[in-house]
């Protein structure tokens, strides 16, 4: 989402456009252990425009993955949505469907995933069947949401091999997993998605165990068919160098919420919530003193048993404002000058 994007804000105060693919409104999501509750998702709210990639990070436990499983309802078992709701929209022509009415067993939600929202992992071999060929396990997919003949769905599955730019599809085709290596794998999870053309893309560090060749191979691929096919992406990682180079937008997560959304340009050129500035300066920059040292964040995200009050970051902000930071939370507010850029932070209030 530009700038320059029709952009109004919802009932619930969330930015939204005319044509967004998906609005998640005030998600909150409990955990409920033998060992206390888990408050994962504090009222998650942000919408991604069709045909756009959304960059949601921060450390590990913010909540990321848990948004892209919340969307899915594939969350563990001991999750349960105490408030909110996922707006999907499916085509421009047609209108928003709460996801949450669905049980997530239903005949509805299976439909939803795989065909119309896709999800994926950093590890390939966590969705790919160890005893089925790849294109055996695209074929079913295709079987399942696009075409009831055989013939047609195994010769489809051998041109979105070629597509994600397998050498010798065919051959590829017929063989295990366990055959392939790990960028190919991730390709054959990225073409066995793309099988369906879905009109949501959910990747969860898709890249991470991959090494930095292929990982720049599996970013071009991904960019390239998002291009060609239209598909929205919520690409999540913890990585700011890859959300440079595949994001429209960013979302910063902090212990459940999110803390910053703004678009690329100005997440890394004008970073407002300190939280943000914090996570930048940690790279590493080419062509910096390498006498300096890096900046690491103070501390770490809190005890997700417990609640904080206050600004979830005050402990270790550097700007943090005793009296304030720690006991009142900072309202989400629009950043003067912007219509798209928001912050949590009472510095802007
Ligand atoms: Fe820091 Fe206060 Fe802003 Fe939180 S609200 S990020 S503690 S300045």
């Amino acid at each position: 989402m530009s700038d320059s994007a029709t952009t109004q804000r919802s009932a619930a105060g969330a930015i939204v456009t005319e044509d967004d693919v998906i609005r998640v409104e005030d998600l909150r999501l409990n955990f409920y252990t033998a060992l206390g509750v888990v408050r994962a998702l504090n009222g998650v709210t942000f919408n991604i425009p069709r045909g756009k990639v959304l960059g949601v990070v921060g450390e590990s436990g913010c909540g990321k993955s848990q948004t892209g499983l919340a969307i899915m309802q594939l969350t563990p078992a001991a999750g349960r949505y105490e408030a909110g709701q996922v707006l999907f929209r499916e085509s421009s022509e047609q209108p928003a469907v709460n996801l949450l009415q669905y049980e997530r067993n239903s005949a509805e939600m299976r439909e939803i995933r795989g065909n119309n929202i896709s999800m994926i992992f950093q590890e390939p071999m966590t969705s790919l069947n160890p005893c089925y060929t790849v294109g055996a396990q695209i074929e079913e997919a295709i079987l399942l949401h696009q075409t009831k003949d055989k013939a047609e769905a195994q010769q489809r599955a051998v041109e979105i091999l070629r597509k994600v730019g397998m050498p010798n599809p065919e051959r590829i085709a017929v063989s295990y997993p366990h055959q392939l290596s790990g960028g190919m794998r991730q390709r054959a999870m990225i073409a066995m998605v793309l099988s369906c053309n879905p009109t949501l893309l959910i990747a969860d560090e898709p890249t991470t165990a991959l090494d930095v060749t292929t990982e720049a191979q599996i970013l071009d691929l991904m960019r390239e068919l998002q291009r060609e096919i239209g598909t929205s992406i919520m690409f999540i990682t913890h990585n700011l160098g890859v959300v440079a180079q595949m994001c429209d937008e960013v979302a910063v997560m902090y212990l459940g919420r999110i803390v910053e959304r703004a678009t690329v340009e100005d997440i890394f050129y004008d970073p407002k919530h300190p939280y943000t500035i914090m996570l930048l300066r940690s790279i590493p920059r080419l062509g910096v003193n390498r006498a300096m040292r890096l900046e690491s964040i103070q501390g770490s995200v809190p005890d997700p048993y417990s609640q904080v009050t206050g600004c979830p970051f005050h402990e270790r902000c550097p700007s943090a404002m005793p009296g304030i930071c720690d006991t009142i939370m900072p309202e989400e507010i629009i950043v003067a000058g912007s219509q798209t850029h928001t912050v949590r932070c009472h510095l802007y209030t």
